[in-house]
């Protein structure tokens, strides 16, 4: 495969370079102790792309789309990792937006769209329940036809960043009795205000919190808050899947905290020199480099892989690969912090410096990315019977 950019792609990624390195705030782009953006910070950096139409880039051209190629895709997605700048919020521009656009009506695109593109409504996931997760189809959260509405009842769990949102996309059983449980699913839109939904917070080890639980008591919505038709919500949901893999494959941020690693080990004195100087960590730090590099190719050849609403098993492997090597690098990290990765607090006067101390918070918080967006052993699967062919 050739790598080197023609010169149309190697003007765009200038242009995308200028804009994430000069035109945005320098308080918007991501330190090495940062532990998390403020959802204030998230509005501001998706404002500021959707003034610059940038927001979202792979909707349809008439809701706030570009006509990219996959790679002009990448290329910015790239600068924006690279730079440090926050990546847009994924419940919005890569679920339910491509969905409502996609399957919704009209009245929902002209009502959801735009608010969506610009963050004025904050969009969480309703999807895992307890005893729905990799097995998503056996979720029970109801929705039951009342004349002009929809009474939902149920619970779920795992709801990222639900403290914050304004709206969630919904998964929910309209049909108990269909022939297959993948039959009888609806997809819905339900406002966090309406009376009977409560958002009860699930405290991580790493100290902070970033999912839910929310719970629906009798929620009654508008029935035209069902995107597309009845009972066929499973088929928007796999849509919607399909993009989540692709963007789980970060490489530009991946690269950036490999870039930090580097940095990180030669501050750290050692008796020959720093920790960069030795041998094996350099080793494990080359090898790693060569993971991105192949991982970077394997972005480009599968990128825009939704296709006729059926997700790529392809995306699979980004999903996969992506989520490894990050926790990889967060090891890595870790391991160069060794014992001054230990103090989590943040007295003023820590000689520790702020990317140790973030070190093994952030390791444990990674753990998550082999399990959200369908679990790694979930992918492997689909690789060997989609991919690989394999028979179970
Ligand atoms: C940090 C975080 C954020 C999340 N955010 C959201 C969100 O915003 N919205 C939302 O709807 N969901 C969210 N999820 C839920 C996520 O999608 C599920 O956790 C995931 O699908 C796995 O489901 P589960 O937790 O029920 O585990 P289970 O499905 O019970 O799996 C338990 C273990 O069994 C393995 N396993 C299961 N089935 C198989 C199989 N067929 N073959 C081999 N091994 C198998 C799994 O890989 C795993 O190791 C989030 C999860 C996490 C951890």
């Amino acid at each position: 495969m050739h790598r080197k950019l023609s010169a149309e792609d190697a003007a765009f990624q200038q242009r995308m370079r200028d804009f994430f390195t000069h035109q945005v705030p320098e308080e918007l782009r991501q330190g090495p102790s940062r532990r998390e953006l403020s959802p204030e910070d998230q509005r501001t950096a998706q404002r500021l792309l959707n003034s610059h139409g940038l927001a979202v880039p792979a909707w349809p051209l008439e809701w706030g789309g570009q006509d990219w190629s996959t790679l002009q895709h990448h290329i910015f997605r790239e600068e924006m990792q690279l730079a440090g700048f926050p990546m847009p919020l994924a419940f919005n521009v890569n679920m339910v937006g491509p969905v409502i656009a996609t399957f919704g009506s009209e009245e929902q695109k002209q009502r959801f769209l735009p608010a969506t593109a610009n963050l004025d409504i904050w969009w969480c996931q309703g999807f895992s329940e307890p005893d729905a997760g990799s097995d998503l189809a056996s979720l029970r959260t109801s929705a039951v036809r009342d004349g002009d509405e929809y009474v939902i009842n149920g619970q779920k769990t795992w709801t990222t960043l639900g403290q914050y949102a304004d709206w969630i996309f919904v998964l929910v059983r309209t049909d108990p009795e269909a022939p297959k449980k993948q039959q009888g699913i609806s997809f819905v839109l339900v406002d966090m205000q309406d009376p009977g939904v409560t958002v009860r917070p699930i405290k991580l080890i790493d100290g902070g919190h970033e999912v839910n639980e929310v719970f629906f008591d009798n929620v009654r919505i508008p029935a035209d808050q069902l995107v597309g038709e009845e009972n066929k919500g499973w088929n928007y949901a796999k849509f919607l899947l399909g993009n989540e893999r692709v963007g789980v494959a970060p490489v530009g941020s991946i690269k950036r905290i490999l870039a930090k690693a580097k940095t990180f080990a030669k501050s750290v004195a050692t008796d020959q020199g720093t920790l960069l100087d030795d041998p094996l960590l350099r080793t494990r730090i080359a090898d790693l480099e060569s993971e991105v590099l192949a991982l970077e190719l394997t972005v480009l050849r599968v990128a825009g892989s939704s296709k006729e609403g059926k997700p790529d098993p392809a995306s699979s492997i980004l999903k996969l690969r992506g989520s490894q090597l990050q926790q990889d690098i967060l090891e890595l990290i870790t391991d160069i912090a060794g014992p001054a990765g230990l103090r989590w607090s943040h007295p003023d006067d820590s000689e520790v410096p702020d990317w140790a101390e973030v070190a093994n918070p952030t390791y444990l918080n990674y753990r998550k990315a082999s399990i959200y967006g369908g679990s790694n052993e979930v992918q492997r699967q689909i690789i060997s019977t989609g991919i690989l062919g394999l028979k179970g």
